[in-house]
Parts: structure tokens; sequence; C-alpha cells
């Protein structure tokens, strides 16, 4: 159907609606019809809830029954492209049509009318009285008096209490009008000047350029160390983008999103573009999710799920950092943005850009097989270039066991410091201690609702568990054999890394970076960029630092122990660990200083410290493919991961298998179950997890097989399932 079909009043529709459903429901188009797509308003028993005009009704209800829409609201149909979108985006993430709509639904407020707010201009009346105050308004007025200003707008910026303003509308100096509070962003400016490119740069724009031009489906990856212009490239297919009058999105890792970029953005622009995160307010998700699909926003840089707003016309999707694990959402609907991009673009014929200096093997491998095309950008911009890495050998080290700085890390710490210079410590574990042991009968203090150590945060005196969020006071007696002041911190965490750095390095000004020792994701963008101006010569960090930000001061990081990552038993273990210690060791030297990267690790021959330290990525990539092409394992298999869940082990175990014995449906294409075996991380919040994985070949059709496979079984009570379509994590 088309984006022109419109049901006459009275006409049968089939509405989706967000309540957990399995169907869409039948009403009746209401006076003056509906198009399809149209956003409504139905009863559903004695509540009135929101949805989606779906296709024609089906019919199949007592039409006596059948109910009335009870309004069209005021916002944009959904387009056939997002409707199709939905859709395929549920059957290849297995989810349910209502879990996709709330999804795409995520701003608040979509049926209220359009609301208004109070705005301030000069009116034609002369004050009564004349006070510092008013003059400071009335000269702010007249350099401004054409544009209208909020009370807390004007108030700020002329620097006066609203009761001032409020006496000069009493006295018609200043006008007060109602206006809509959802208003257009202010245009993007494409034809502004760009950067003077290099070539490569410039090479890399014109292929771009002309992908836009053609408004064709095309993803490309586009690879560069950090620092080699990739961001001011994509810029670039944005500005192309805009100047087709489409509308471009460039999706960061939420910690990315930060105001220096919002800044280059505004530079290359002229305006600011809308914002979508998870700090944004909820009007200001509700102005964006309208604008967007009325072309009032005609550039949104985001977090993953804007993804799912209702754009009018989208011609760009930019994925920024495009193997960051952050955009695998791993709660509620399980997709990888990523993906989803690709699978939007190549339905509203938009072109993808997957930015990264690590990419994902998924992507490198598809570039390689020529389904995407390729950028890649050589060199560092300017006279900065990539940091000398070299392993520190753990083994041939004097270090006590309770310390992780070893002397010569520490001694080339000094000597950054001396001249001024900064270094990041670079450690991927939050808090104190992993650890924290009874010295009298050896017991771990673990979580009690998980499986899962209970992690000491002597910032907040508390312990934590990672995997729940649960803390508890720092217990003094041990929770097994109550001896009193035997409780030890065992291994490092960033905190503890800290109070060693202060003792080896009493004169430095030192910071800890990281996620939990701040309120809001503002107070710590604001930390990064203090600190990034100078505000410390240490830096302690977690994988935070990681991404995406410039350190013009920085010349020196130290992996503390490079060796993590390296076990276990993910699939994606070699891989994170390389693209992570290249982003670290990424953040060395951005400016004009060389920096060095050292690596502390106890196994200096391991072929991923190796090829980092080569710096052989196509090297690595090839290895890495080489060993997932022979054991069958994604991207050259398929996966897919299913965990259970409920209060009752036993019941768990006994559903999982049932369905571990019940595998014709995957027998039919060819694929294997492995387990059920309880999951990596048996017990969340109380919740029993035993998890089964699916291997399947390349070319099949894993998730009708799985689907046809979990519906076999009836989930009572507590139970849940999750299906993972290509899990990315293990847990
Ligand atoms: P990446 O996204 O690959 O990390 P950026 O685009 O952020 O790289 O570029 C790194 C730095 O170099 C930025 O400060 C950027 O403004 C600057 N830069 C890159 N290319 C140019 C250019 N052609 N002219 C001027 N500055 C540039
Ligand atoms: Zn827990």
């Amino acid at each position: 159907m088309s984006d022109q079909d419109y049901f006459d009043e009275g006409a049968l529709v089939g509405v989706l609606t967000t309540q957990p459903l399995d169907r869409v429901l039948d009403y009746k188009a209401p006076e003056g019809g509906c198009w399809l797509g149209a956003f409504v308003e139905v009863p559903l028993g004695p509540r009135k809830v929101i949805g989606v005009v779906w296709g024609p009704g089906r019919g199949d209800w007592d039409i006596n029954k059948v109910r009335s829409v009870m309004r069209v609201l005021d916002t944009a149909p959904m387009r056939s492209e997002m409707r199709s979108f939905l859709e395929r985006a549920a059957a290849y993430t297995l989810t349910p049509m209502p879990a996709m709509l709330r999804l795409a639904t995520r701003a608040p407020g979509l049926g209220d009318p359009p609301s208004m707010r109070k705005i301030y201009r000069r009116g034609e009346g002369t004050p009564d009285r004349v006070t510092a105050a008013r003059t400071r308004v009335l000269e702010f007025m007249s350099e401004y008096g054409d544009l209208s200003f909020t009370l807390k707008e004007l108030a700020e910026l002329s620097g006066v209490g609203p009761s001032v303003i409020k006496g000069l509308v009493k006295q018609a100096v200043l006008r007060e009008e109602d206006a809509p509070r959802d208003v257009p962003f202010p245009p993007m400016d494409p034809t502004l000047p760009s950067k003077e490119l290099t070539d490569d740069q410039a090479a890399g724009v014109a292929a771009l350029t002309a992908t836009a031009k053609s408004r064709d489906y095309a993803t490309t990856l586009l690879r560069g160390v950090t620092g080699s212009g990739k961001t001011e490239v994509y810029l670039e297919a944005v500005a192309a983008c805009l100047a087709q009058g489409r509308q471009a999105l460039v999706l960061l890792p939420e910690i990315a999103l930060t105001a220096e970029f919002l800044k280059r953005v505004e530079v290359r622009f002229g305006a600011r573009p809308a914002e979508w995160h998870s700090g944004a307010t909820m009007s200001e998700r509700r102005r964006i999710w309208r604008m967007v699909g009325t072309g009032g926003a005609q550039l949104v840089i985001g977090a993953r799920s804007a993804l799912f707003l209702p754009y009018r016309d989208l011609g760009l999707i930019v994925v920024d950092e495009e193997h960051d694990t952050a955009y695998k959402q791993e709660e509620g609907v399980l997709y990888n943005a990523r993906d989803m991009a690709v699978l939007r673009a190549s339905i509203c014929g938009a072109q993808v850009v997957l930015a990264s200096a690590t990419p994902s093997l998924e992507s490198w491998v598809n570039a390689e097989a020529g389904k995407y095309k390729r950028i890649d950008l050589t060199s560092r911009f300017g006279p900065s270039v990539m940091p000398e890495m070299r392993s520190i050998d753990m083994r041939a080290e004097d270090l006590p066991g309770s310390r992780w700085i070893s002397p010569t890390l520490q001694s080339e710490v000094k000597a950054r410091v001396q001249k001024g210079e900064q270094a990041l410590l670079f450690l991927n574990r939050r808090g104190y201690a992993p650890v924290t042991l009874c010295r009298a009968c050896g017991h771990q203090v673990g979580c009690a609702q998980c499986d899962a150590r209970m992690v000491e945060h002597r910032f907040l005196k508390r312990l934590m568990c990672h995997q729940c969020g649960e803390t508890t006071p720092m217990p003094e007696a041990c929770p097994s054999c109550d001896a009193v002041n035997k409780l030890a911190p065992v291994g490092p965490g960033v905190e503890r890394l800290s109070e060693e750095a202060e003792a080896l390095f009493p004169d430095a000004r030192i910071a800890v970076l990281s996620s939990d020792l701040f309120g809001s994701a503002r107070a710590l963008k604001e930390q990064i960029v203090e600190i990034a101006e100078g505000a410390a010569d240490v830096i302690i960090g977690t994988q935070l630092v990681a991404k995406g930000h410039n350190f013009p001061k920085l010349t020196l990081v130290g992996v503390i122990d490079a060796d993590l990552g390296l076990q276990g038993s993910d699939l994606r273990a070699a891989e994170r660990t390389f693209q992570l210690m290249r982003q670290v060791a990424g953040r060395a030297g951005r400016a004009e200083a060389a920096g060095t990267a050292l690596l502390q690790t106890f196994q200096p021959e391991h072929p991923v410290i190796r090829a980092t330290l080569a710096g052989d990525e196509e090297g690595f990539w090839r290895a890495e493919a080489a060993e997932r092409e022979a054991a069958g394992v994604p991207p050259f298999g398929r996966m897919a991961g299913i965990i259970l869940s409920g209060p009752d082990v036993g019941q768990v175990f006994d559903v999982a298998n049932h369905l571990a014995r019940n595998d014709q449906p995957l027998r039919q294409i060819g694929a294997q179950v492995y387990g059920p075996a309880p999951a990596p991380i048996a017990r969340i919040r109380g919740r029993h997890r035993v998890r089964l994985l699916v291997k399947a070949g390349k070319g099949v059709a894993l998730q009708k097989a799985v689907a046809r496979w979990v519906a076999q079984v009836r989930l009572k009570g507590e139970l849940r399932l999750a299906v993972d379509i290509d899990p990315q994590s293990f847990f």
C-alpha cells in the first residue's frame, strides 16, 4: 500500500498499538476518515491508547462490536518506509510489533495538543521609571528586538530577574505572546566553507558526495586512524545530503556526544543540530520527534535510538565508532543499531557511512566481499603521527603483588609530567578492587541477587554489583565466617590505581575518569573537557576514555593490564582487545607532540598483542577472519542466543531441556543447538538464567526456524524467554 491510501469514515482499519497484544485490532475510521499510517487514539477496554493505522481491518470481528477510532493525532502519519522498517526489524530481531512501535514512539505527550509557551518581544510602551535592570533589558531588546525569547532566556541573557520582565510587560514595553512549543530547528547551511581537505580526504568526500547525489542505498566503511579526519569527511557527506534537501542522522556512542563535537557541527553548518540522547528533556524529545516528521529538523545527532525517529526523508546515516559495543541494545528489544541503520537505509534509499579506526570484523568482511564500499584515510591529519607502541614484559618487572605500575612505566610517566605533558593510565575496571576476600576463611563477597562478585567502591564506601547495580555498605565482618577486620581488597580497580599513582607521583595532579564517579553524563563530559584542557597531569581511566575525545596534551598511554580481555570464552575477545588497545593508544599524541603507548603484559608473544604493537591491522583481521571462518562462527555463520530465566532453577532447566530435545525446526535448516547451560552469569536479580546457543550456516532462514522452535513452549508464570539474534556478548 502506498502513503496515499485513505480510509473513509466508518471503513474498517487495523490499528497497531503499543499494548502487548499479538495482532492489530479492528476499528472504524473516525469522522472525516483517516490516512494509512495515521497516529490515532483508540479505545481499548476502559482505556484510551495510542496506535497507528497499519492497514485495512481484518473484518473477523462482530461488526457491531467494533468501536470507532476516537481521534486522529495532530502529527504526520507514519510513512510506509517507516512501517516496513519496523516490520523488517521486528522480523529480524524476533521482536513483537507492539514493542517495535514503543521504540518508535519514545517521546512523551505525542497525543497532546501542540502545547504553547509564553514568549516575549519588544512592545510599544515606554517605562514609567528607568532602573539599571530595566535599562539592561531595553538595551538588549534594542539589539535583538525583532527576536522573541522565553522568560528564562530573556532574564538570563539580559542579566535581570523575571520580575523585571513581568513589570515591563505590565507597561507594554514588552509584549507577552503564546507560541507553539515545538518549533522547527534553525536551518542548517551546507554551503558554509569546509576545511581545506587533504588529498585522500578529498577523494573520500568525492565518493560519498557522488553517492548522495545518486539517492541510492549504499554502505561505505570509512576507515582511518584516530585523528585522520574521518569526522571532517563524513561532515561533508552530511553537507552533500542536506544540499539534496534530505535529512541526515549521525549516530554516536552516547558518551562521544560531547559539547566539543556539537560545536564542530555548529561551526560547519551555522546552527545547532537536534540532539537526541538520554539526557534530553521530555519536551526536547517531543520536539525532535515531531520536527523530524515534518522536516523541521534536518540534522539529528543522537544515540542509537535516534534510528527509530520518523524522518520525513532520511538520506544519510553515519554510524561513528561503528565497532562500539554500545550500539548493541542489551535490554528490551535486542538490536544492533549499526545493522539496523543498514536495514533502514536500504529501505529508504539512503547511504550509510560506518566510521571507525578499528572496524568490527563484520564490517571489514563485508567490505572485503564488496558488499560495502571502503574509504581509507591513511595518515593522521597534520604533524601528528601514530604513537610508538611497545610492550612492557611484566615477567621481567620487579613489582610486588599489590602494585600495578611497573618501574618502567613509572619512570616514563614521571618524564612526561616533568615536561608538562599528560599521561593516561588505562585500566578497564571500575571501583577499588574487583574482589573482596576474607583472609580468615577465603570467602569472596558476592552479590545476594546475582552470581557475581561485589566490587568495592571506596569512593562511595560501598560494595557494588556491576551486574544488577545492588549496593551494600562495606561490611566490617566477613558475611561467611563473621571474622572482623579480615576483609581485604584483591586486584586493581581504577580507584586503587589512583592511590598507587598518588604515592608514586606526589607532585602530579591525578584525575580518575570512571562513569560511576559522576552524577550525570553531563558532569562527566564537563570533567573530560577540563582534563583535556590540562586540569590533570595523570589521568586514570576506564574504557570511557577510549571513546573519541581529544586530549591534545596527552603523550603517553600506559595500558595497565593488556591481558584483560584476552582470557574469556567470548568469541569477540581478541577483536575487542585489539580495538581497545588501538583506540587507547590513539589517544596519545593527537596534537603536535608524538605519543608513546606502553602495554603491560605477561604474554608479549600473544598474537593480539603482537598485531597491536606492529600496527598490522589488515594482518590481524585476516588472521581473525580465517579463524572464525574455520569455526563457522559469525560473520561466517549465524548465531542466536536464547536466555530462559525465572525464579525457579528447576523449572527453567526443564523448559530449556524440552527445547533442546525438540529441535526439529532447527535441524530442518541444518542448525545445531548447544546447551542448555547456566548462563555465564547464572543469576541476575534473583532470576536464574539458562542459555541455549544456536549455530547455523550463513545463508539460512535462521529467524523463522528459531521462531517456530521457541513457539513450542508456553511460558507460564514468571518464566521469560529472550532471543538474541547475532549475540554480541554472552552473559
Ligand atoms: P577522526 O574523526 O578521524 O578522529 P577528525 O576529523 O576529528 O579525525 O580530525 C582530527 C583533527 O584534525 C580535528 O581537530 C580536525 O579538525 C583536524 N583536521 C582534520 N582534517 C583537517 C583538514 N583537512 N584541515 C584542517 N583540520 C583538519
Ligand atoms: Zn547483583
